[in-house]
């Protein structure tokens, strides 16, 4: 669909290579990371000015986390998710930047490369990609979809894991790992025997459960930290996630690997195992949307309004700093209002895609996807006319 997303946004792209950095999470391994070789200049990615097709994001989201060769791609074709560069130069300088500023150093200098984890980058891409998961199941009615993509989104480690933060669902994240922190009483979440992470979620839930039901007088007893802590169980959105969970988890074993953010199920999830477990696609619906536009409004919550001069002209647009936030506000502005999205029917594809109107039988991405499936198709039906 060809749009005009409605605001600007430049990336210093540059080239891209694999280094090695320290272990996030255990100080005495490394682990990979993408380093800036060259920093580049500056690319203009989004522009209020123009109608264009494709999307970043989508492009983003599709993005096999296994092949490190296409994170790279990604790198030189848009820059990294965020860079120093920018962070350092946000100044009127972006006025000047392609013509004349070359009385001094063009940009703030700075000693380090531009790094970035590999996980870290990989964690975004799947954040994305359940996000617009749900939104896809949202469209389309599906309980079963939208499970699947609450779940990494609920529990996956990621850098938000970390560091307390503002939304609901963020802190929901955050206190489960500061859960499994205390357990085994350290600083980092360490690399535990993954067949315990069920285990850990459902004495997490309890504690939860237990700290909802206490009486006054036994929660004035409490320190005022651990209040502050779970206050969010006294809120519909923790005690949506807690209800889901929980109804869930009698049924299923939920089994994760060692980077924390791929989840895996004892069992298949189906609608009959949701209605087995009791869970209602209202309470899913009202999950997801509490969860989407947590996550949505995080990223985009530090984009304001910006007035700039452009083409002789005052023009009303939007600071925005780093590429991962253009892409959460290029995804905000398509889906809203009432875009329908649809997943890539083409099994291998991971692309997500905008339903147009008058669209709605469009099933596959792109015209390369139709053909291949087409091929595919054929050869099926010629393997079953020799057989
Ligand atoms: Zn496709």
């Amino acid at each position: 669909m060809i749009v005009n997303k409605g605001f600007s946004f430049n990336n210093m792209v540059g080239e891209y290579g694999i280094t090695e950095l320290p272990h996030r999470r255990d100080i005495e391994k490394t682990e990979l990371g993408i380093e800036t070789t060259y920093p580049g200049q500056l690319k203009p990615l989004y522009s209020q000015n123009s109608f264009e097709e494709g999307s970043i994001a989508y492009e983003f989201a599709a993005i096999d986390t296994n092949n490190i060769d296409e994170i790279l791609n990604f790198c030189s074709k848009y820059g990294l998710l965020s860079t120093h560069r920018i962070c350092e130069n946000l100044s009127n300088d972006y006025t000047f930047f392609n013509t004349s500023k070359t009385l001094f150093s063009e940009v703030v200098p700075t000693s380090e490369n531009d790094k970035m984890y590999v996980s870290a980058f990989c964690n975004e891409v799947l954040t994305m990609r359940h996000l617009l998961g749900l939104k896809e199941a949202l469209d389309n009615h599906n309980s079963v979809t939208l499970l699947t993509n609450l779940i990494p989104l609920l529990l996956s480690y990621t850098s938000t894991s970390e560091i307390s933060s503002e939304t609901e669902t963020e802190h929901f994240n955050y206190q489960f790992y500061q859960y499994i922190r205390d357990y085994y009483h350290t600083e980092f979440v360490p690399t535990f025997d993954l067949t315990t992470f069920d285990d850990l979620l459902r004495s997490f839930l309890l504690r939860l459960e237990y700290f909802a039901n206490l009486s006054g007088t036994e929660y004035d007893s409490f320190e005022i930290s651990e209040h502050m802590d779970y206050k969010d169980i006294f809120h519909c959105t923790w005690q949506t996630y807690h209800s889901i969970l929980m109804k869930l988890l009698p049924l299923v074993t939920i089994y994760t690997d060692e980077s924390l953010s791929e989840f895996r199920f004892s069992k298949p999830i189906t609608p009959d195992l949701l209605s087995e477990a009791g869970i209602t696609e209202k309470e899913l619906r009202q999950a997801a949307i509490t969860c989407m536009s947590d996550f949505f409004n995080i990223q985009t919550a530090f984009i304001t309004p910006a007035l700039r001069y452009e083409n002789n002209q005052l023009t009303a647009d939007w600071k925005i700093t780093t590429l991962l936030e253009a892409m959460y506000m290029e995804l905000i502005v398509t889906f809203a209002p009432n875009t329908q999205i649809k997943k890539c029917a083409n099994p291998t594809c991971n692309f997500y895609f905008d339903v147009g109107v008058g669209n709605s039988r469009k099933i596959y991405c792109s015209q390369r996807c139709a053909l291949l499936m087409a091929k595919r198709k054929q050869r099926e039906r010629d393997k079953q006319k020799r057989s």
